[in-house]
């Protein structure tokens, strides 16, 4: 028996090595930016921005035109990645639960398959990250300049120079470091674009003399909506502030009753000159004076106004997506230069979607598509056919199967998503899964989005706003941009009956239990 036992145990040892059958494991690098909208990647989008890089890996790899998330903000969605779970099973609903970083998670999984693991960037999660061989973070949600950093040993450092490149640089360094007979994985989270938008000077001095074009809704008004429209803080016009969000000189500002900035909004530009390197300052603060000097003169309010401010909120954060794309490259360089590219799977996603200007927004957090997909764009040479395109139903879910299914590691039974693998490499073409789950909890002092529950499929999407009772339907096909709410129309009742059915069914499979009773 003891023969037995010990000749399993080796066995499955010599499995685990890296030179087992099928050849060495694929080295896995996931890139995750913050906040990046597939808008602004032009191999979804090519009305804003160009980013070669991001769509090379699209020409030679896959791209998923219907990635979703289970609940669009920041910390909730790593700790899906890291776990394959919905909030409610991770227990991060928000971004202010601390992640339980004894829990098992994907990390120690792969570690045990003789993977070297790394997490570089953007953590969000309270705790330290464990598991990991080699982990270095940023506080928080982090800095554009200046950048702090967390080192293992628990230590902040500040690495001088631009987040994200910065944090580029300090993967390639782990990645140079690593023994490279083990196959790694690198989970490379980028801060940019989240705001405050604060671009490489070199960008933003391309990027603000550009002019985008508007989306069809951007002075939309919330009449006509629900509670939900009503009562969210995410307008452009009202929410987003000149000085800490959108960099305009406060002096501008300071005559102008309407627009005259508060002490906190004046601090927080004034921290985040005070970051940037002295060399550089003096030209951020004559873009943002060029355009504190327009508002000086025009004086502009409502419509006139937010037509200025989007267009310089666009060019604040389209200018941090070219470091984003520029930092693809470095990646995609360092793996050709060190015959790396044939044996490492890429992945580019980001943490959830973005407003652009959609109904007159920014941020995210609804169910509605804008904020609910995710770009995702996976390469891996000679497994992925080069540009093709999936429009199956995704979900970041699934991230954490998929990775593993990669790795030729065991998916654990409690992660709730599905390995992708077979859609990348061909076999399938669909999911045995119709409808995608969506939870959103957070309703705090920021964009007052109020707690919903959605199923979405190919066709509708039904929404709940539990806390005020309210549902919402949307033809997908009909109205991509979710403007017409259908739950009121006669000729939709039996299909608002269906997803109510399937909601419920989902719910149970998921076994979720929050709100309690029943969804009527
Ligand atoms: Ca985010």
């Amino acid at each position: 028996m003891r023969f037995i036992l010990a000749f399993i145990f080796f066995a499955d040892m010599a499995f685990s090595q890296s030179a087992k059958p099928g050849g060495q494991r694929p080295n896995i690098i996931y890139i995750m930016s913050d906040d990046h909208d597939n808008d602004a990647i032009s191999a979804y989008n090519k009305r804003f921005i160009s980013t070669p890089n991001i769509d090379r890996l699209a020409k030679e790899g896959m791209r998923f035109n219907r990635a979703f998330v289970g609940n669009s903000i920041c910390a909730p969605a790593r700790a899906t990645l890291l776990t394959g779970q919905h909030s409610h099973k991770n227990g991060v609903k928000d971004n202010f639960t601390r992640f339980d970083s004894s829990k098992i998670t994907i990390a120690p999984l792969l570690r045990k398959e003789g993977y070297s693991t790394a997490m570089i960037g953007k953590w969000h999660l309270q705790s330290y990250p464990a598991g990991f061989d080699y982990w270095r973070i940023l506080p928080g949600m982090g800095q554009y300049f200046d950048t702090r950093m967390i080192t293992m040993g628990g230590d902040t450092i500040i690495e001088k120079g631009y987040s994200t490149d910065v944090i580029t640089d300090d993967a390639l360094q782990w990645l140079n470091n690593i023994d490279r007979h083990q196959p790694f994985v690198l989970f490379l989270h980028h801060k940019a674009p989240h705001r405050n938008f604060v671009p490489a000077l070199k960008y933003l001095e391309q990027y603000h003399t550009k002019i985008f074009p508007e989306p069809p809704t951007l002075y939309n008004d919330t009449a006509g909506h629900g509670s939900a429209w009503r009562i969210q803080t995410m307008s452009i016009l009202s929410v987003m502030r000149l000085c800490g969000d959108l960099k305009v000189d406060p002096q501008y500002l300071a005559d102008i009753p309407e627009l005259k900035p508060d002490a906190d909004d004046i601090a927080t530009y004034n921290a985040i000159m005070k970051r940037m390197p002295e060399n550089q300052r003096q030209r951020f603060k004559e873009i943002y004076a060029e355009r504190g000097q327009l508002i000086q003169q025009l004086r502009p309010k409502g419509k006139e106004l937010l037509k200025y401010k989007y267009q310089w909120y666009m060019q604040d954060y389209l200018a941090c997506v070219a470091s984003i794309d520029e930092s693809i490259g470095k990646v995609l360089d360092y793996l050709d230069q060190h015959q790396l590219a044939k044996n490492t799977v890429v992945i580019y996603t980001s943490d959830q979607g973005f407003y652009l200007g959609e109904n007159g927004w920014f941020d995210k957090r609804f169910a509605y598509d804008v904020s609910m997909r995710t770009p995702l764009i996976v390469r891996w040479p000679g497994h992925i056919q080069p540009g093709s395109v999936s429009n199956t139903l995704v979900q970041n879910i699934d991230f954490a199967p998929t990775i593993l299914d990669i790795a030729r590691a065991k998916v654990p039974e409690w992660m709730q998503g599905v390995s992708l693998l077979p859609l990348l490499t061909g076999k399938q073409k669909t999911l045995p899964r119709k409808y995608l789950y969506y939870h959103y909890y957070e309703f705090g002092k920021d964009h007052t989005v109020i707690p919903h529950l959605a199923i979405r499929g190919e066709k509708y999407k039904l929404i709940y706003f539990y806390t005020v009772n309210e549902w919402e339907l949307y033809d997908l096909e009909k109205d991509p941009a979710e403007q017409h709410n259908l739950i009121q129309s006669p000729q939709q009742q039996a299909i608002i009956k269906q997803l109510k059915t399937e909601l419920k069914k989902l719910r149970d499979l998921y076994d979720d239990h929050e709100p309690a009773g029943e969804l009527n």
